[in-house]
């Protein structure tokens, strides 16, 4: 019996004549018996020929013409057996191809301004979130997947069509004319979003929310603003005078890689070290705040002293983490060990606050968000790693750590190192990659400080575990991880 037939819910094409080839063609496919002969209709046309692709999967790929007008047309498979039988099957769900173009608008309410929750970000079918738009963004619609729209970023073909959840946008009434935003103009000032002079903000006057996308590399952030209009020379002009110096600030410069590209901004920073960004919108104008590097401690026995470093123990209540040979749950153990790192970090200066002090529940997006409340330089997420039940846990053991944002790399290698040479014996989890996870977390997504996740050891691993059980032990990785923050902000740890 043929099973697993596409499409599994609605597919849509909206205004397909002004859709290019690969954003028209839909992969149709089924599995059955292998070795059989398969042909498909789409409503009323067809039959189209199939071909196994994988053993028992059956597929076809279709591209729409501008002529065609299906809606909610019903896609229906035949299969006939190398022993003469035939199986017929329907897909669940249909093909439309609907009059466009399209609009719709980001309707999620932003969740802070660079915590990054993953159910807001635009993604390759299937794949990472390479955006996180905020509420108001307006973006064109190609089509919608089982509920979920399609789009695409303007100017960048070899970006793939990314899907955005249903939940986080609305389409916009037919004939709904596109977004125009057009860049003449920037400010910098003093001061976060809103914020004390730890940072500066970059005001750009659009006119409209359009996407944009910001990619950080070790001393710049490049800004790509989509269907956003601006003659970069101009602006190269405007950016060049006083208003848009800052010590931190050692140029920006405007540029279009292509007609139908984003604008892009490119900020070169006079630092190796970033220490955190955000962009939210405020009206029509995209603010751009960067953090300052710290500054050098007043006194040298307090080298925290300024710093506000929220830590966080992992999980807790009925959120259980891991769970080792012993049944001995993560959070019980990663709260005595973030006390221990809290009560060290205090003791160098720091300003600390835990995401919780005892054994409740904390919702996961909080986190991030109190450290964004108190202007933190760090979030630092503390937990301990177990393999899936039925995995072989041999050779899997050690501190590892792991980081989404460029900026937050070199904080997560030191930690690793000051845990791997206080604590030999635990091991590097990866030590091919040195312990260093890059990662897609919602504690390691947050932009607008350093965001760092540390597994310290494996519950699974017994020589691991019995560290993490004995309070010895965990006081020592505590220690070591204090060491680690400390010679983060002192330059002087041995990981890279
Ligand atoms: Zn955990």
């Amino acid at each position: 019996m043929p099973a697993s037939a596409l499409p599994d819910g609605g597919w849509i094409r909206y205004g397909v004549q002004s859709l290019g080839l690969e954003d028209r063609r839909l992969t149709f496919s089924f599995s059955g018996s292998p070795g059989g002969k398969a042909v498909y209709w789409i409503g009323t046309q067809g039959p189209y020929s199939m071909s196994e692709t994988g053993r028992g999967r059956y597929s076809g790929s279709y591209t729409l013409r501008p002529s065609d007008t299906f809606n909610h047309a019903p896609v229906r498979y035949l299969l006939r057996a190398p022993d003469g039988s035939r199986a017929e099957v329907s897909a669940p769900g249909s093909v439309s191809s609907l009059p466009g173009p399209r609009y719709a608008e980001v309707t999620a309410p932003d969740l802070g301004q660079g915590v990054n929750p993953v159910v807001a970000g635009w993604a390759p079918v299937g794949g990472e979130n390479l955006l996180y738009p905020r509420q108001g963004t307006q973006f064109a619609v190609l089509g919608e997947n089982a509920g979920n729209f399609l789009t695409r970023l303007p100017g960048e073909p070899a970006l793939p069509l990314l899907e955005v959840t249903r939940s986080t946008a609305a389409l916009l009434p037919e004939g709904t004319p596109p977004t125009l935003a057009a860049l003449t103009s920037a400010a910098l000032s003093e001061g976060g979003t809103p914020g004390p002079a730890s940072h500066f903000t970059l005001r750009l006057p659009l006119g409209a929310r359009v996407p944009f996308l910001i990619q950080q590399q070790t001393n710049t952030l490049q800004l790509r603003l989509y269907e956003t209009g601006g003659d970069p020379a101009d602006l190269n002009t405007v950016s060049g005078t006083g208003p848009l110096t800052d010590p931190l600030l050692q140029s920006l410069t405007w540029s279009r890689p292509t007609a139908a590209g984003p604008l892009t901004a490119t900020l070169t920073l006079d630092t190796e070290q970033q220490w955190g960004y955000d962009a939210v919108y405020d009206g029509s104008d995209l603010l751009l705040s960067v953090r300052r590097p710290p500054p050098a401690p007043a006194d040298a026995a307090l080298p925290l002293s300024g710093r506000t470093i929220v830590v966080d123990p992992g999980h807790g209540g009925s959120e259980l983490g891991g769970a080792g040979a012993l049944r001995v749950q993560e959070k019980d153990i990663v709260l005595p060990v973030a006390q221990a790192v809290a009560a060290g970090l205090r003791t160098l200066g720091a300003n600390v606050v835990l995401t919780r002090t005892s054994d409740v529940q904390v919702p996961l997006y909080n986190r991030p968000l109190l450290a964004e409340t108190l202007d933190a330089d760090l979030l630092l997420s503390i937990h301990a790693n177990a393999l899936p039940d039925g995995s072989d846990p041999r050779g899997r053991r050690g501190v590892g750590a792991y980081w989404t944002q460029p900026q937050a790399r070199p904080l997560a290698a030191c930690l690793v190192a000051a845990v791997s040479s206080e604590l030999p014996e635990l091991g590097v989890d990866s030590p091919e990659n040195g312990g260093l996870h890059s990662a897609n977390l919602a504690l390691t997504r947050p932009s607008t400080q350093l965001s760092v996740l540390v597994e310290t050891a494996y519950l699974t691993d017994a020589g691991n575990l019995r560290t993490l059980m004995s309070e010895a032990g965990r006081a020592r990785i505590a220690a070591a991880l204090v060491d680690g923050v400390r010679e983060f902000y002192a330059g002087t740890c041995s990981g890279q």
